[in-house]
């Protein structure tokens, strides 16, 4: 149980996670859920800033020391909070790039959803030259956005993909807060939804692992899984990655408009590194993105939450992205670089302070918004009435994250809930 959001101990009893995940303020569905399930206080939320660190010499805007850029969200309703944020930028923006940001970005803040869906064909690097926005700016603040957001570089990420963060990051006030969980997930979360679960009565079998699934007279009437063992069932909701249901949906099934982008889709690589050192060596608690770095998406776990257990030194989860060639080297060869970027960033990061370094390979996590990629995200209809889908990588107008998770499983229950009705 768990899946990418999933946690476990190595033989030090230390805390191994498939990602470092934040929690963002504005995943209502998850929230919700969270709070059926009474885990609410779970999340740690973190103070509403937005922090992009740049190592020395990133540009001639950086000096001889790492430059750690805060964007404060301002006292006032959405978007002029995050507007206000970016014009008291101090080193990322010049008055004339928040000019252009301004001016680049207005069809987003001002809430035209229809303008992103038109963005699919082109990459961000190239909607956002076409804007006239900065170089800088894209270096520095859109490039750690696009790795944090989908792991995928600038100049490969669909425009809209992007666009629809910044749209979502603009939609409410604390969209953009950040929070973690105050532990490793699946003890304050995983495990409790799935005892909230049971206390409605329902069953979960933990390794059971589908091997196929079971049609008759055009139903999806359960699933066989690898140990031999069949569940019969009246709906059948899949639930697995992109990848894995392009395996278990029949061949062609996927020929059908409602489902064929699920053979098409691909997914990203991605490797999430844990370092534990034997000292503080950041000062700060909140989700950092590391420009120019290979740690787009940081944060220090041990300053953040006791749960993490290595209080008062510091814990530091990395994405390491992109890790399309990086995942092909050995840990040792992939660690040294972290470390080298790690240490232009917090100087105090060395090899003597270093206790240990362990990494968590996803060769396939979740799917990749190239350009075109979000007109192929399937709803949760198939064209079998009591087959359904979800997933991050469904179509439910929101990024692959935990939110789009949640958001996708009500889909799924509410097509779900349609059938049974449509039967009795
Ligand atoms: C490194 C990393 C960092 C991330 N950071 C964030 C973040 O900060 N914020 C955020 O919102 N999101 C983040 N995400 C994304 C987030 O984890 C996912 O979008 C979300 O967890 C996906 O949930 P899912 O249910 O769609 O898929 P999954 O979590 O992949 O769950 C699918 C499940 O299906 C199971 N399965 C597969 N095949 C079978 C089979 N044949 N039979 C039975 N079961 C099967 C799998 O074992 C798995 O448990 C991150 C992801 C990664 C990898």
């Amino acid at each position: 149980m768990g899946g990418k959001l999933s946690s476990w101990r190595d033989r030090d009893g230390d805390i191994l996670e498939t990602g470092l995940h934040s929690f963002f303020g504005g995943y209502d569905s998850l929230h919700a859920l969270m709070r059926d399930a009474g885990i609410a206080h779970h999340v740690l939320w973190q103070p509403h800033t937005l922090t992009f660190a740049m190592p020395p010499g990133f540009s001639n805007r950086v000096g001889a020391q790492a430059v750690f850029e805060e964007f404060h969200f301002v006292d006032a309703p959405s978007p002029f909070n995050g507007v206000g944020a970016v014009l008291n930028a101090k080193y990322v923006f010049n008055a004339f790039e928040k000019l252009l940001f301004a001016t680049g970005t207005l069809p987003i803040l001002l809430g035209d959803h229809g303008y992103a869906s038109r963005q699919d064909d082109i990459t961000y690097s190239e909607w956002h030259r076409r804007r006239r926005m900065s170089e800088h700016m894209l270096a520095t603040f859109f490039a750690p956005m696009a790795l944090a957001l989908n792991f995928t570089p600038v100049d490969k990420i669909s425009a809209e993909a992007m666009l629809r963060v910044m749209a979502y990051f603009a939609s409410s006030k604390n969209a953009s807060r950040a929070g973690f969980l105050d532990g490793p997930p699946v003890d304050r979360l995983i495990d409790p939804i799935a005892e909230h679960c049971r206390s409605l009565g329902q069953t979960i079998e933990k390794d059971a692992r589908v091997a196929e699934l079971l049609f008759s007279d055009n139903r999806c009437v359960g699933a066989r899984c690898t140990d031999g063992r069949v569940f019969h069932a009246d709906s059948v909701i899949l639930a697995t990655p992109v990848h894995d249901a392009a395996r278990l949906l029949p061949a062609e099934m996927l020929r059908d408009p409602l489902v064929h982008g699920v053979g098409k889709l691909t997914s990203s690589p991605i490797i999430n590194g844990h370092f534990w050192f034997d000292r503080p060596i950041s000062k700060r608690s909140n989700l950092i993105f590391g420009a120019g770095t290979l740690l787009p998406v940081h944060a220090d776990l041990g300053q953040a939450s006791a749960g993490y257990e290595w209080r008062g030194k510091s814990f530091i989860e990395v994405c390491i992205a992109p890790a399309d060639d990086l995942i092909k080297l050995d840990d040792d060869a992939i660690v040294d670089r972290v470390m080298t970027d790690m240490h232009k960033l917090y100087p105090l990061a060395t090899k003597e302070s270093l206790v240990k370094a362990k990494l968590v390979r996803v060769p396939k996590s979740v799917y990749r918004a190239s350009p075109g990629a979000e007109r192929l995200r399937p709803g949760a209809r198939t064209p079998v009435a009591n087959l359904f889908l979800a997933g991050c990588y469904t179509n439910h107008k929101f990024p692959a994250s935990i939110e789009g998770a949640v958001r996708s499983a009500r889909h799924a229950a509410d097509g779900v809930l349609e059938f049974a009705g449509a039967r009795s």
